[in-house]
């Protein structure tokens, strides 16, 4: 079973990248490519990073294009996950 990143970072205290906005940014307030790994929720609102992500990654298409490296490690970090979880 392949978990989505908000089950991850909710059952952990997922870390906030040095680039990112510390606190996180609101979706509607992040602008252009703006990492939405996210890294508090409040209430209904969830802030997301914000960190700057690399254009051409960002355009790539990927299932994590919409990260910034930091996260894209830190998700690297927890494909084992779902074992873990068994
Ligand atoms: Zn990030």
């Amino acid at each position: 079973m392949i978990r989505s990143v908000e089950d991850m970072v909710w059952c952990r205290n997922a870390p906030e990248a040095t680039e990112g906005v510390s606190g996180g940014l609101l979706l509607a307030a992040c602008e252009g490519p703006a990492c939405q790994f996210p890294v508090r929720s409040e209430g209904a609102d969830t802030y997301f990073c914000a960190a700057p992500v690399e254009p051409e990654h960002w355009a790539s298409g990927r299932q994590d294009s919409r990260y910034c490296p930091f996260h894209r490690d830190y998700l690297s970090g927890c494909k084992s996950l779902a074992e873990e979880a068994a």
